[in-house]
């Protein structure tokens, strides 16, 4: 059989994709028929450009639980969450309830509720004794933490580790590929490299030259990367990382906006991080566009002095937004970890996510393929190496994309829903054996079909 170094059959991989490109085409007329009245009206017929991609976007009907379906009536078992941000499933009725007495009563006063309060207590139960503040998103979030570390430390420049992902704003769109660093994408001007210093993950030399410069105000990172696979820490990297920049006068940034699913208070409970500010966003709202980040005491003081006031002179520290940390947010927010993401249902996504990965570990084995499955907490996911990345380049060379893009389709023929290839199926608090279960048979089935 023709396979190449991965041990995949390229032709065969191909001539799936056709017929498959062709059956989804075929069971999604109500979506194209829409589609092509939203081609009229938004650039690539879709709200938000993340939503369009190489094929037909669905157009959805409803969501329910773990499941969502189209406008043609097809269904979809979602296993990555609308890229973990619905990790708590569609329509969880605790968080309703919360949301619709909130908006009965108002959702927003740009004034404090007692909420705030609940969940703030909440929040210290998970991540330690930090003092919060509310955006509207992880991005929002990892925004206003830079810039509270630049007024702390009087220094302008972000680290950043290759591969990374922390929101689409200038600062965190930035790679450096061994020539130098360059921006992410069009639109940003190019003072950003600049402004910021990209490393690989766990070269603790590299990190350690960057620091010695005495010019970064922050490294931002996540605890372990989920944007590319999943990089984990070396033993003894996030000690040095600690200790690295408290030497050096540097605040350490800790983006818990993926890894927060993955154990109850993160992995910054679960590895005992000492983080000065830690950023939040995604799945905390139950579905509720939210963000937040937490500051050590120190750093709540110093925000208290730098109040920005209307028309205030001297000026005050640049955080805030007229629809920020809102009633309904708050609602949301407490709801979500009283009655959802609880300990007891973080074991349980835990013990399905191990459920994923043995399974999918399974499916590689039958085949004899050189691959192994990632395994962090409830996320999982095929890695296309023997053993997991240690940094952005050996990730890179682990995810294909011509057979992420096939098995994408098929599986969305099959009922299940996986858009994106960086990031591996993830169990959710709504998902149950038989979803995962299902989920790695017709995984299976893509695997011998093109292996
Ligand atoms: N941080 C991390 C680790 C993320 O993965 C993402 C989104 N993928 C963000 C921040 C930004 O989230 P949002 O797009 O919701 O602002």
């Amino acid at each position: 059989m023709p396979r190449d170094a991965l041990g995949i059959d390229r032709p065969r991989l191909r001539a799936l994709r056709a017929r498959q490109d062709a059956a989804f085409r075929e069971r999604t007329p109500r979506s194209q028929a829409l589609y092509r009245r939203a081609r009229e009206l938004m650039p690539h017929g879709v709200p938000c450009a993340w939503m369009a991609g190489s094929e037909t976007p669905v157009f959805v009907q409803s969501g329910d639980g773990a499941s969502f379906c189209d406008v043609d009536g097809n269904c979809y078992v979602d296993m990555s969450q609308c890229d973990l941000s619905m990790s708590c499933g569609y329509g969880p009725q605790p968080v309703a309830t919360a949301v619709s007495r909130q908006f009965r009563a108002g959702s927003h006063y740009l004034l404090p509720t007692e909420d705030a309060i609940a969940v703030c207590e909440l929040l210290q139960q998970r991540y330690g004794a930090l003092r919060w503040q509310f955006t509207l998103s992880a991005s929002g979030a990892n925004a206003e933490a830079i810039r509270l570390a630049r007024l702390a430390t009087g220094r302008d420049r972000t680290l950043i580790f290759s591969g990374k992902y922390h929101g689409h704003f200038d600062e965190v769109m930035v790679h450096d590929d061994g020539r130098g660093s360059m921006p992410d994408a069009l639109g940003l001007p190019r003072s950003v490299i600049e402004r910021t210093v990209v490393v690989p993950f766990n070269d603790l030399g590299a990190l350690e030259r960057a620091l010695a410069g005495g010019d970064l105000a922050c490294v931002l990172t996540e605890p372990a990367m989920t944007n590319l696979g999943v990089i984990l820490p070396e033993p003894g990297f996030h000690d040095a990382l600690r200790r690295l920049t408290r030497q050096n006068g540097a605040l350490l940034i800790i983006d818990e906006t993926h890894t927060q699913v993955a154990a109850y208070g993160g992995l910054t409970r679960r590895w005992r991080l000492e983080p000065d500010i830690l950023t939040l966003g995604k799945s905390l709202g139950g579905g509720v566009p939210v963000g937040a980040y937490g500051v050590s005491a120190p750093l709540a003081k110093l925000m208290e002095q730098h109040l920005e006031l209307p028309l205030g002179m001297p000026p005050g520290l640049a955080v805030g937004g007229t629809t920020y940390g809102s009633a309904l947010s708050l609602a949301a927010i407490r709801a979500t970890l009283e009655q959802v993401m609880t300990p007891q249902a973080f074991e349980r996504i835990a013990a399905l996510g191990a459920r994923l990965a043995d399974g999918i570990e399974r499916v590689i084995g039958a085949r004899r393929l050189p691959w192994t499955a990632y395994r962090l907490g409830n996320r999982s996911g095929i890695c296309l190496a023997p053993a997991w990345p240690r940094n952005a380049a050996e990730a890179s060379a682990a995810i294909d994309a011509e057979l992420a893009g096939a098995a994408r389709v098929f599986l969305a023929n099959h009922g299940y829903w996986e858009p994106l290839p960086i990031h591996g199926p993830t169990a959710s608090f709504v998902h149950g054996t038989e979803h995962i279960d299902g989920y790695v048979a017709a995984l299976a089935e893509f695997i011998a079909a093109v292996t």
